[in-house]
């Protein structure tokens, strides 16, 4: 008998685990990949090179006890990642900054110039209603067209003006010359990779995992008092009330006979070619090696479930998963899939410790 049947074996899954059994639970943790870390797991590919399978992560936080919790199962490589957009024939530093400009216009703006220029581009709209509504209010049209029209249409297959204005929280302006990709006060990448930190915070023998299984073949042959579900929510209904929309990746690796490909990470390709960025993982691991590998990022809409799309319908058939799930008692439904939201890394460690938190308070 298990105390916990926990689905999924992504940072949700594994770091809610790992609570339960350092507090002296019995986990048994159901994967239907074959390998855990979920969207996170990295992996040495032929050619001797870390790559992130599901493409680049970068852990990045403002929670030091996120920062804290993690640094007991793992050093850290301090890696800042950068980012350069592909527009005009140009790699171009993104988000958009001083720097950006400089480089776009070539004219290097004082911080109050820079404010003063984004302030007569924008566009007069008081409630923006959208995403295009968003940006044109805040970087007016000319930067919108080259750095976010085209790159969001590929992204999601919609256009801006069709999306939540929330999306928006995810991509920064920058009023000074920082041209960090982000500016949390903790960043980096474990320094032995996603998979090594995972097999540490599985490391306890009240953990048992389970991979290559779907949890609805063993569900009802394993005994066990509660559930914590990290896979998407309507699966768990057997799409009982319909399905939810996602955006996919579809990732194309090649490695190359050279040290290095590109300057930087990643490089966004808005308005050219069918992929919308492509990542080179020495950047972000530090490996050294004659040769680089490196990943296209094609969006799909088939394929696994990584983006749940920022539309009203989406979310509002998301709300009505979410009721059904409130009715269940001794069935937690936790992290980026269960909860149909775009959860970062720290988001999600801090939501499992949470949740780990209020069980183990319960059960005292
Ligand atoms: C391309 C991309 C890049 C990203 N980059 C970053 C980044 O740079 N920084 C950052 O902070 N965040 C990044 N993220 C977000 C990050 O991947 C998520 O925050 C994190 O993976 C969420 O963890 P999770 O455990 O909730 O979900 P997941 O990692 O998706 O884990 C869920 C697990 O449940 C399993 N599962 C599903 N259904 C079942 C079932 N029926 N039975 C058994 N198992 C099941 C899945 O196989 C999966 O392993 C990125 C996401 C994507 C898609």
């Amino acid at each position: 008998m298990f105390d916990f049947l926990v689905v999924g074996a992504g940072f949700s899954g594994c770091v809610i685990s790992e609570r339960l059994a350092k507090n002296g639970k019995n986990v048994l943790l159901v994967e239907k990949r074959k390998h855990i870390g979920g969207n996170a797991y990295d992996f040495y590919n032929e050619d001797g090179i870390l790559i992130h399978k599901y493409g680049p992560h970068i852990f990045h936080t403002k929670m030091k006890h996120v920062w804290d919790y993690l640094s007991q199962f793992t050093e850290w490589r301090f890696y800042q990642h950068r980012v350069y957009s592909y527009v005009d024939g140009r790699y171009i530093p993104f988000p958009i900054s001083i720097e950006t400009l400089k480089e776009l216009y070539g004219y290097d703006f004082t911080p109050r110039e820079f404010e003063e220029y984004l302030v007569n581009q924008r566009e007069d709209i008081s409630e923006p209603r959208n995403f295009e509504e968003v940006l044109l209010s805040t970087i007016g049209r000319d930067l919108y067209e080259k750095f976010y029209e085209n790159y969001t249409k590929k992204q999601w297959d919609l256009s801006p003006s069709v999306l939540d204005p929330s999306v928006t929280k995810r991509i920064p302006i920058r009023y000074n010359r920082d041209t960090r990709y982000f500016s949390d006060p903790y960043q980096g990448v474990p320094k032995y990779g996603y998979t090594k930190l995972f097999e540490s915070l599985l490391n306890n023998e009240r953990i048992h995992v389970m991979l290559n299984t779907d949890y609805k073949d063993v569900v009802n042959e394993v005994r066990y008092k509660f559930m914590i579900y990290t896979g998407p929510i309507d699966y768990f209904f057997d799409y009982e009330i319909g399905k939810l929309p996602y955006r996919s990746l579809q990732f194309e690796f090649e490695t190359l006979e050279i040290e290095e490909f590109q300057p930087v990470g990643t490089v966004n390709y808005p308005n050219d070619y069918d992929f919308t960025r492509i990542t080179e993982f020495k950047h972000i691991t530090g490996q050294i090696s004659p040769k680089t590998t490196i990943a296209y990022e094609y969006p799909t809409s088939d394929g696994d479930p990584y983006y749940p799309v920022p539309t009203k319908p989406a979310h509002l058939l998301y709300e009505r998963y979410k009721g059904k799930a409130d009715s269940i008692k001794d069935i937690y439904f936790v992290g980026r899939l269960a909860e149909y939201r775009y959860y970062n890394m720290d988001q999600v460690v801090d939501r499992a410790l949470k949740v780990a938190k209020e069980i183990l308070d319960r059960d005292r």
